[in-house]
C-alpha cells in the first residue's frame, strides 16, 4: 500500500536520496524545501522547520494532497562548526533550534495523525558525531545526541500504538555538507573510517527504508549506524 511520507530537507542531499528510495517503493512522498523548490517527481512543500506555523501549514498541505503523514523522516539539518571557545551563543542555539527543536516540531505535528491511524514510523537522521563527539561541533553533536533521547522518549510514549521512532546515525556521506570540508579534514576522516570511503546518500536511504517498513515493526528506540564502522562501540 502506498503510504503518505514526508521527508524534511528532502529537496537535496541525503533527504532527496531517502525520498526517491521510498517513492521507488511505491509510497506517496512529499519533501520540504525553503524556497528553492523540489524535484518534479516529488511533492514539494515549503517550510522552515524552525517555525512551528510553517511546519503546521506544510503538514496541512501534505494531508490535502496525499493524506496524513504515516512515515516521517526528520532529516533537515545544518552545521555551524567552530571551537567551543569561539562559539557564540547564537551559533549554538541556531543549530539546536534547526536540528533538535525542528525535529521535535515535525514529530509532534506528525504524531497527531499517527495516533489517529494507530500506526506510524518516525526516523530521525542523527550523526556519528552525536555519539562520539566532534572537535568544533559542540552545537551539532549536542543537537544530534539529543535526537536519541527524543526518539527513545517518543518510543516510550507511543510504542504501544504501533508507532516506532528510530535514529539513523550516518558517518561521512557525499553531499554538499561534506563538500564544504577542507582536503585536510577529508583525509583525516578517511583515515579513521574502516570502510575506507565515504557513504553514498543511497546507503543511508536503504537503512531508513528498512526502519520505515512493516518488517521493522519491533525495532523501536534503536540507533542504527551507517558509518562504515567509524563510530563502532558507541
Ligand atoms: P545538505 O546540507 O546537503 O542538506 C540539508 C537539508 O536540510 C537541505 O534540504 C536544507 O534545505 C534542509 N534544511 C536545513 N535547515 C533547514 C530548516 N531550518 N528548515 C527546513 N529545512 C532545512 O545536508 P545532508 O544531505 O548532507 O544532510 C542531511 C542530514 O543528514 C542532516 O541532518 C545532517 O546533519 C545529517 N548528516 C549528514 C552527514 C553527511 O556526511 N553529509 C553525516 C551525518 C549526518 P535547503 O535546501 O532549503 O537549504
Amino acid at each position: 500500500m502506498a503510504r503518505s511520507v514526508l521527508v524534511t530537507g528532502g529537496n537535496r542531499g541525503i533527504g532527496l536520496a531517502i525520498a526517491r528510495d521510498l517513492a521507488a517503493r511505491g509510497d506517496k512522498v512529499a519533501v520540504t524545501h525553503r524556497g528553492s523548490g523540489a524535484p518534479d517527481d516529488l511533492l514539494g512543500v515549503q517550510a522552515d522547520i524552525t517555525d512551528a506555523e510553517q511546519v503546521d501549514a506544510a503538514f496541512s498541505e501534505v494531508e490535502k494532497h496525499q493524506g496524513a503523514v504515516e512515515v516521517l523522516v526528520s532529516n533537515a539539518g545544518i552545521t555551524d562548526d567552530t571551537l567551543l571557545m569561539r562559539m557564540e551563543e547564537d551559533q549554538f542555539t541556531q543549530v539546536v533550534d534547526a536540528n533538535l527543536a525542528g525535529a521535535y516540531r515535525v514529530a509532534k505535528r506528525a504524531a497527531r495523525g499517527m495516533l489517529r491511524a494507530k500506526w506510524g514510523r518516525m526516523v530521525f537522521i542523527s550523526s556519528v558525531v552525536g555519539l562520539t563527539g566532534g572537535a568544533g561541533q559542540v552545537n551539532y553533536a549536542a543537537s544530534k545526541a539529543g535526537l536519541v533521547g527524543m526518539a527513545r522518549s517518543i518510543t516510550r510514549e507511543l510504542g504501544s500504538r504501533n508507532i516506532t521512532a528510530n535514529v539513523v546515525a550516518p558517518g561521512f556521506v557525499v553531499t554538499d555538507m561534506t563538500d564544504a570540508l577542507s582536503e585536510e579534514q577529508r583525509a583525516a576522516a578517511l583515515d579513521r573510517i574502516p570502510a575506507g570511503r565515504y557513504a553514498e546518500p543511497g546507503e543511508v536511504a536503504s537503512a531508513v527504508n528498512f526502519l520505515a517498513s512493516d518488517e521493522a515493526a519491533y525495532i523501536n528506540g534503536a540507533v542504527l549506524p551507517v558509518d562504515g564502522g567509524l563510530g563502532m562501540g558507541h
